[in-house]
């Protein structure tokens, strides 16, 4: 099909021309003098994106799914109990993890379209004098459904219960896109994928591990040998890694890590806040609604469509993919053919988006759902229009300032 394939699946995101040139390297000695050039920044560029001071990054040829592994593996053992609300795919996916690890998960099931219960978490915990429950594991953005939990909530919640648990969140989908304040949030354990706000391909897991974590790590029995973080704290303080690096991508990581701070972390949140609310106001022009039930659920790097009762969101995205050159994400397990997502993170802005609104509209059409065509794109663009970015500077023209 001519013309570029339009992208819109929150995760695997758009890789910006640079990085991709950047990836475009010969193949090198990973134990050569001087691979640690490339190499030592990245740790604490990466710390920098976590906004974590105190603490260690671990980068792991891997996904999202590895770094959950390794995050679990290198601070709990077979029995310990953890805490963990389900409201969504991907938490159910991390918690059948906990639960092959042989972790004891106290499942909290949550309704999809809603987050993490800071308060009922609380309570548990509470309720938790003998300090069993090791773990609570939050799932920041329920990429399934397009819900965004309040991390600062839930440790208020084990702060105000005095409950030594670590927490574990889950920043997949929400890591170089979302506010994320690992250690104003005191997070123990944070994770995320290359793929997604990092903008790149898949093939890294990524782990942000406290303080905390570190020690926890004396007394974890879980079995690791790939996932290692002694293996790879022993290497990585040379600049080396004990197995072959994902070269390419360190080289791309190193590029998008100077993306995210040439625009600035709080510049790149305020654009997602920003095109994910022009997204919004697209959704109930058509008459629609998303997944998150309330505005404080709602996620600015993915909204999950909710497609009328008599329709297949399945089918949606087989004729925006079909005809329209357009992927957007499919409704997951309990959601399928329910919900169709449009994916709004990494390298993205609005006219990008008015495209992939415009053959949402289309493909809606298509398959026999009422939405006026153009209305999804005239109240995104009356939004943007009229909420300018405060946050980036635009200088006039040359003729304008000669
Ligand atoms: N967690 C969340 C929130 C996700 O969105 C995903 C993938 O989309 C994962 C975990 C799993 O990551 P990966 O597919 O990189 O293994």
């Amino acid at each position: 099909m001519a013309g570029r394939n339009f992208l819109f699946v929150p995760g695997p995101t758009n890789v910006p021309d640079r990085v991709l040139r950047s990836m475009v390297v010969a193949m090198e000695d990973h134990r050569s003098s001087r691979f640690p050039e490339l190499t030592r920044a990245l740790f604490p560029d990466m710390r920098r994106v976590f906004q974590c001071t105190e603490g260690e990054v671990f980068v792991f040829p891997s996904t999202g799914t590895g770094a959950w592994e390794a995050a679990l593996t290198n601070t709990l053992s077979p029995g310990d109990q953890v805490l963990a609300p389900r409201y969504g795919q991907f938490s159910h996916l991390w918690i059948d993890m906990m639960q092959r690890l042989g972790l004891e998960v106290q499942v909290l099931d949550v309704e999809w379209g809603e987050g993490a219960p800071a308060d009922r978490i609380g309570e548990i915990l509470r309720a938790d004098r003998a300090h069993r429950i090791k773990g609570v594991m939050i799932v920041h953005n329920e990429t399934a459904t397009g819900v965004t939990s309040d991390i600062g909530a839930v440790r208020r919640a084990m702060d105000g219960a005095r409950h030594p648990a670590l927490l574990y969140v889950d920043a997949v989908s929400s890591l170089g896109s979302l506010e994320f304040r690992m250690s104003e949030w005191k997070v123990d354990l944070a994770v995320t994928g290359s793929q997604k706000g990092l903008m790149l391909p898949a093939g890294l897991g990524i782990v942000c591990a406290s303080p905390r974590a570190l020690a926890a790590t004396k007394q974890a029995k879980c079995k690791r040998v790939f996932f290692d973080f002694a293996d790879m704290r022993r290497a990585n303080a040379d600049g080396y890694f004990p197995y072959t690096p994902a070269l390419p991508l360190l080289y791309g990581l190193r590029t998008s890590l100077e993306m995210l701070f040439e625009e600035g972390l709080e510049q790149v949140y305020a654009r997602h806040r920003r095109l994910a609310a022009g997204v919004r106001e697209a959704v109930v022009a058509w008459g629609l609604r998303t997944c998150a039930r309330e505005a404080r659920w709602h996620s600015d790097t993915v909204t999950a469509v909710m497609v009328p009762p008599e329709t297949n969101g399945a089918q949606v995205i087989d004729v925006a993919f079909r005809r329209y050159n357009l992927a957007l994400g499919a409704g997951l397990s309990k959601m399928a053919g329910k919900l169709f997502r449009i994916g709004h993170l990494g390298d993205l802005n609005e006219l990008m988006l008015l495209g992939a609104l415009a053959g949402t509209e289309m493909a809606m059409a298509d398959v026999g759902i009422r939405v006026e065509p153009g209305s999804g794109v005239a109240a995104a663009q009356q939004y943007w229009r009229s909420a300018p970015v405060q946050t980036r500077r635009v200088a006039p023209p040359k003729a304008v300032m000669a």
